[in-house]
């Protein structure tokens, strides 16, 4: 463990821009070797756009980093946050807990408010108008909402007390769980169903990718799943019966143009078509 911590105490930049690329090449190769859907599409066009959105994700995430930086260190001098009030526990179980409420209010309760307030949502919705779900998709945010997350990660920083290493532990693994649940592969569905007690499987998260409520407004965790069945936001839709996209925006055309999915958030809202 000691190690762990101080790896990601001093994680250089070079090794998390690895981590998020190695992440996408392996998932993709597993994508190639035995994908769920075959989709009629141009893969590298696809990732292209994807790929664009990823990369503005890592500059809003690098100008703001220092935003972080600041607090996880006025979290632990002052001990300030959920972890410095606890008393001294196995470093382990402490990990997990910093893990767990970082991925409750980074991920979970960022995604659930993009998806209840009008505005956020019309940011939100540029994720929602892949219709080809793969592990290019995880990082497809608009870079408004790319701005969104990050508030929601530095109150989760100020919340929990979380010193940097494990925002940085948590950060790496948030990025390859998100590729993991978006990845366009099929576990046996046994395995799947095991492991969505425990972590977001790749057949829980793709129900959220369905084009119609009350699906798209469900299954919002990234890391854990524990948040989704303790909240009442758990549900299940057979692979099969899954249509990719959001009910209001389902033109090719329009999902699949950079310029038109980076004006969206400030076009007039859409009556489903
Ligand atoms: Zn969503």
């Amino acid at each position: 463990m000691e190690s762990i911590i101080n790896y990601f105490t001093t994680i250089p930049s070079l090794h998390r821009g690895l981590i998020l690329a190695g992440g996408i090449a392996f998932f993709w190769l597993l994508e190639s070797a035995k994908p769920l859907f075959v989709f009629d599409y141009k893969k590298w066009n696809h990732a292209g756009i994807n790929i664009f959105f990823t990369i503005t994700t890592i500059i809003v995430n690098f100008v703001m980093a220092f935003i972080l930086l600041m607090t996880a260190d006025w979290a632990v001098q002052n001990k300030f946050g959920i972890l410095q009030w606890l008393p001294e526990i196995n470093i382990w179980i402490y990990t997990i807990i910093g893990l767990l409420l970082l991925d409750l209010i980074g991920a979970y309760l960022a995604h659930l408010v993009q998806h209840k307030t009008k505005w956020m949502w019309r940011f939100h919705l540029i994720h929602h108008t892949d219709t080809w779900i793969d592990t290019t998709s995880a990082n497809r945010h608009h870079p408004g909402e790319s701005i969104i997350r990050f508030i929601f990660t530095t109150i989760g920083v100020l919340v929990v007390g979380s010193p940097m290493w494990l925002v940085f532990l948590y950060q790496s693994m948030s990025v390859v769980f998100s590729q993991f649940n978006h990845a366009n592969i099929s576990l046996p569905k046994k395995l799947d169903t095991i492991i969505s007690y425990f972590i977001v499987s790749p057949d829980m998260h793709k129900v959220h990718h369905h084009y119609v409520l009350p699906y798209t407004d469900s299954n919002y965790g990234n890391i854990f799943s524990i948040w989704d069945r303790l909240f009442g936001t758990f549900t299940s839709l057979p692979n099969e019966k899954i249509i990719y996209g959001v009910d209001t925006h389902m033109q090719p055309e329009e999902n699949n143009n950079l310029k038109n999915l980076l004006k969206i958030p400030f076009q007039k809202a859409k009556k489903i078509n």
